[in-house]
């Protein structure tokens, strides 16, 4: 406890932590000092000049992105907002896309559909794993691996590849609190590019496990993983997880309590890939990586933090995201394994 300023102290003891607090009237706004800026400051400050990690490349669009780009961005269940850095630059959303996503199917076909027709257990492999797909036969992939990402977009519903798409983007300005668009050349460059989320496609096709046509539905998920957004956008969509489907900023209600519930499941089993372990550790939070350079967290009940910052490590996670994020999360305390124990004396037996 030695490192924890006397404020965040007196808020863990009465258990009344600052951003449940909040008055209409702060809305929008952060006191001058108080220590979830103070957190999120600190965390910018000490890793804005890490030179670690490197530029996705496959997509050869995202190697062209500024690797010094880097903004921080936290958002309260009651609509407050922290930012720090560069929030307002846009990267292309990539594999965070497949969150929302996959809340649009939990919340229109239900938490057991997407258990029996994707999987929801962690693959251990790479994200564009094709030896997952053969060692399950097609089965028990999770929707947040490029495999079951390309069912989810399948089984999103309607029956036009327009149909589809409209639902996707709502879903995701919805949950970011505005129109959101496309990066056109993003989108281009990966679909000229992605034979091997093709040729997964395909093979979940031939494995009966995937919903639509292959070639359509790894068309609509690359165009959804060039959705372009900021880490404000981010960080706003992660608070709407937090917030039990509303959105905090725009009081929407986008999806229900119960589909987050599953969603963040999933994050939390699968959000980093095959270093999801390694993060859940460090964290306790459900998050959720993309090779653009995104990464988002999910305190719930609390709030959503998203970093925006391309260089990536060899799982293809940002490395300032991750170090952020565990600064910020130890320096607030926001670990929901961490527990305070009840000092009452035992039950007389
Ligand atoms: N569009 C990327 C792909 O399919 C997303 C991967 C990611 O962000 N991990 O390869």
């Amino acid at each position: 406890m030695k490192n924890l300023s006397m404020h965040v102290r007196v808020m863990l003891m009465t258990g009344a932590f600052l951003w449940t607090g909040a008055t209409h009237a702060q809305k929008g706004k952060a006191p001058a000092s108080d220590p979830v800026r103070t957190a999120v400051e600190d965390a910018y400050n000490k890793y804005k000049d890490l030179k670690e990690g490197k530029n996705a490349d496959y997509i050869p669009a995202l190697a062209e992105v500024p690797s010094t780009l880097f903004g921080v961005s936290l958002v309260t269940v009651d609509g407050r907002t922290y930012d720090q850095g560069d929030v307002r630059s846009m990267v292309s959303i990539q594999s965070i896309s497949k969150v929302f996503t996959l809340a649009r199917n939990v919340e229109d076909w239900g938490a057991q559909a997407i258990q029996d027709k994707i999987g929801v257990d962690a693959t251990g492999e790479v994200f564009n794993s094709i030896t997952a797909i053969e060692r399950m036969r097609g089965k028990e992939i999770n929707p947040l691996v490029n495999p079951g990402a390309i069912a989810s977009s399948s089984m999103v519903k309607g029956t036009t590849y327009e149909e589809k798409w409209n639902a996707i983007l709502a879903v995701h300005s919805d949950m970011a609190g505005r129109q959101l668009t496309v990066n056109q050349p993003v989108y281009e460059s990966e679909a000229a590019t992605n034979q091997r989320n093709q040729a997964i496609a395909h093979l979940l096709f031939a494995y009966e496990r995937m919903y639509w046509d292959p070639v359509k539905s790894t068309d609509v998920y690359t165009k959804q993983c060039a959705i372009n957004v900021n880490a404000r956008d981010l960080a706003t969509m992660a608070a709407t997880l937090a917030n039990g489907g509303v959105n905090p900023v725009t009081g929407k209600r986008v999806v229900s309590p119960e589909t987050v519930q599953y969603v963040l499941a999933v994050m939390a089993t699968a959000g980093l890939y095959d270093d999801s372990g390694i993060w859940l550790y460090n964290t306790g939070l459900p998050g959720k990586s993309g090779v653009g350079g995104g990464l988002i967290a999910v305190c719930p009940g609390k709030f959503g933090i998203a970093v925006v910052a391309p260089p990536l490590d060899a799982a293809g996670n940002s490395v300032k995201g991750q170090r952020v994020i565990y600064d910020v999360v130890k320096a607030l305390q926001a670990n929901p394994y961490l527990v305070q124990p009840k000092l009452s004396a035992p039950a007389k037996r």
